[in-house]
């Protein structure tokens, strides 16, 4: 038995045997003087395996996600079964008496570039297509795991890094919990794991620390790892286990009561959502609203731009669901470490600092049009307000509007409903939206605040950056004092002020938000029911003297003392 030192990521215990997940690169070596009919009879077996489990994605991926969304797998079967690619693997197999894992990724490589070399953007796409089908077959053929679709038994995912799309499509059922090399709390595939609820951690070199088979067992509050744990300590994680469940049935006691504090402040507890698929979690869960639609991941792994009536029918679809409540939609915010081969991003050395959000939707004006219009057109249909993120000044917030005024008319002149009161607001996750807040609120109807991206932008580190992930903090001064400003700001012009970042649900942060005025958190589903218990046993003045004590505060250190000091 032994301990390796993690990063908590999300919580819950996990206990299972360690599956490695490679990445899609390929790993293939050359092997000479192979028996060829052997080789040969292992591509078509690998072949015929890969052809069995992309169905299985497929058809959960109909199930789980959609029709549309399902349409990639059946493209990626299709290349297995071409008649070209297969005479040519087989031919280079017999020509070179090379094993069959080289001789595909060889011919999948001269696929790959005939169609990168396409002028159409389309088929320039397909490349993508053929890299990570013939990566699959190459990983089968090699004993590695590529694909979380294709364990079908509980397991401990391990991996360098997952995106967001991987995360969202895992079988709960299977994953008993995540380990992956890099990322962090704020990570996409870390809000999706959270919503999942399978805890999580991180642990530099992890692929290579642990292996295939290992037993571990983990906190994902806590971070560390232990190795083919003694039975003590599996005995110990179990009491864990127990009490967590505890807990949450503590936390279940408020389900359906308003959120307030012992004074009876009201803080609205709302939800924030990736995808459709999301809707289930939150139609079952506490929260009447949604403060935050993550609407960019309509637009990642599809093979084109969704259309006006497809996502008029996703924003539909939320707001019907939500008829007691309102759903605020973000604009398009593709970009930083939300990837999709449908924009056309250029490389860009620092991502988060690059072509994102509003800057993107600024010159892609059709895109950003067509989403609006359908953002509007949904907005007959219950109370639905729009949200513009990344801004960062004044000119940007006109350029928007601007564009949504000229959608409005544009439904007006072919006589379409729409909300004529939608409320426009934006998020606050620059330090310049900061710095203008004033000014900001004077045009628009909210702020809401996006503390992921503002606390990497305020203190200058990367939020996935697990290098000085320790310099990424909610509790640094700076950040706080930031988040005093945009409240005040929004106080004075009367506007509603949320936060929808991973800080809104930091149960030690409360009194602090609730101290400087802010009553309306927006988070993950899954972490409502703790955060709404927390606030029933706290007071409102209690919040204000906390915000006073941490106002004074000069680093992180001071912050966490006062914290302590005058906690609960
Ligand atoms: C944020 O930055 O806090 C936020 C909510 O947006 P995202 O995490 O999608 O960047
Ligand atoms: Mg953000």
């Amino acid at each position: 038995m032994h301990t390796i030192i993690g990063i908590p990521i999300a919580k819950g215990i996990a206990h299972g045997p360690v599956r490695i997940i490679h990445d899609t690169s390929m790993e293939a070596v050359e092997r000479l003087g192979c028996n060829t009919d052997e080789e040969i009879q292992i591509f078509h077996d690998a072949r015929n395996k890969a052809i069995g489990e992309i169905e299985t994605i497929r058809l959960n991926t109909m199930k789980n996600i959609g029709e549309q969304e399902s349409k990639i797998f059946e493209a990626h079967q299709s290349i297995l079964e071409d008649p070209e690619l297969i005479s040519q693997v087989e031919a280079y197999i017999l020509d070179k008496r090379c094993c069959a894992e080289w001789a595909l990724s060889l011919v999948g490589n001269r696929f790959r570039a005939i169609f990168e070399a396409m002028d159409n953007a389309y088929m320039k796409e397909r490349a993508i297509d053929i890299k990570d089908i013939t990566c699959r077959v190459v990983n089968l053929i090699m004993g590695h795991y590529s694909d979380v679709g294709s364990i079908n038994e509980p397991y401990v995912l391990v991996a360098h890094d997952l995106t967001p799309s991987q995360t969202s499509t895992l079988e709960t059922k299977y994953v008993k919990g995540i380990i992956t090399e890099v990322g962090g709390k704020t990570a996409h595939s870390a809000i999706i794991a959270t919503l999942l609820k399978i805890p999580y951690v991180v642990i530099e070199k992890g692929t290579t620390l642990l292996k295939d088979g290992d037993e571990v067992v983990f906190d994902g509050r806590e971070g560390s790892v232990i190795v083919d744990p003694d039975q003590i300590y599996l005995d110990a994680y179990y009491v864990k286990e127990k009490q967590l469940v505890q807990e949450e049935e503590k936390y279940a006691s408020l389900r359906g009561k308003v959120c307030k504090t012992q004074d009876n402040m009201e803080v609205e507890l709302i939800a924030n959502i990736s995808q459709i698929k999301d809707l289930d979690f939150i139609v079952k869960s506490d929260a009447k609203s949604v403060g935050l639609f993550r609407t960019e991941f309509i637009f990642m792994d599809q093979e084109r731009l969704p259309t006006e009536d497809e996502q008029y029918e996703i924003y539909k679809k939320i707001t019907t669901a939500m008829s007691e409540g309102y759903v605020t939609i973000r604009t398009l915010d593709i970009g930083g470490d939300k990837e999709s081969p449908l924009f056309d991003i250029p490389k860009e050395d620092n991502p988060f600092l690059g072509y994102r959000g509003i800057r993107l939707c600024l010159e892609e004006v059709e895109i950003f049009k067509t989403q609006l219009r359908a953002i509007l057109r949904a907005s007959a249909h219950g109370q639905i307000k729009i949200m513009f993120p990344m801004i960062a000044s004044l000119t940007e917030i006109r350029k928007a509007k601007d564009i949504l005024k000229i959608c409005k008319k544009e439904l007006e002149a072919v006589d379409v409903a729409y909300d004529s009161n939608i409320e426009v607001g934006i998020m606050i996750e620059t330090p310049a939206a900061v710095v203008m807040a004033d000014l900001f609120a004077k045009e628009v109807d909210f702020f809401s605040i996006g503390t992921n991206d503002l606390i990497q932008y305020t203190m200058a580190v990367d939020r996935s950056n697990l290098k000085i992930s320790a310099l990424y903090s909610q509790y640094d001064p700076a950040v706080l004092r930031s988040m005093k400003v945009i409240a005040e700001a929004a106080k004075k012009e009367n506007i509603s002020v949320s936060i929808c970042g991973e800080a809104a649900a930091d149960i030690k942060l409360l009194p602090y938000w609730l101290g400087i005025g802010i009553s309306k958190l927006s988070m993950s589903v899954a972490l409502i029911p703790e955060v709404k218990w927390t606030i029933s046993q706290m007071t409102s003045t209690k919040g204000i003297e906390v915000a006073k004590a941490l106002n004074k505060a000069g680093d992180v250190r001071e912050v966490l003392e006062g914290l302590e000091l005058t906690a609960l």
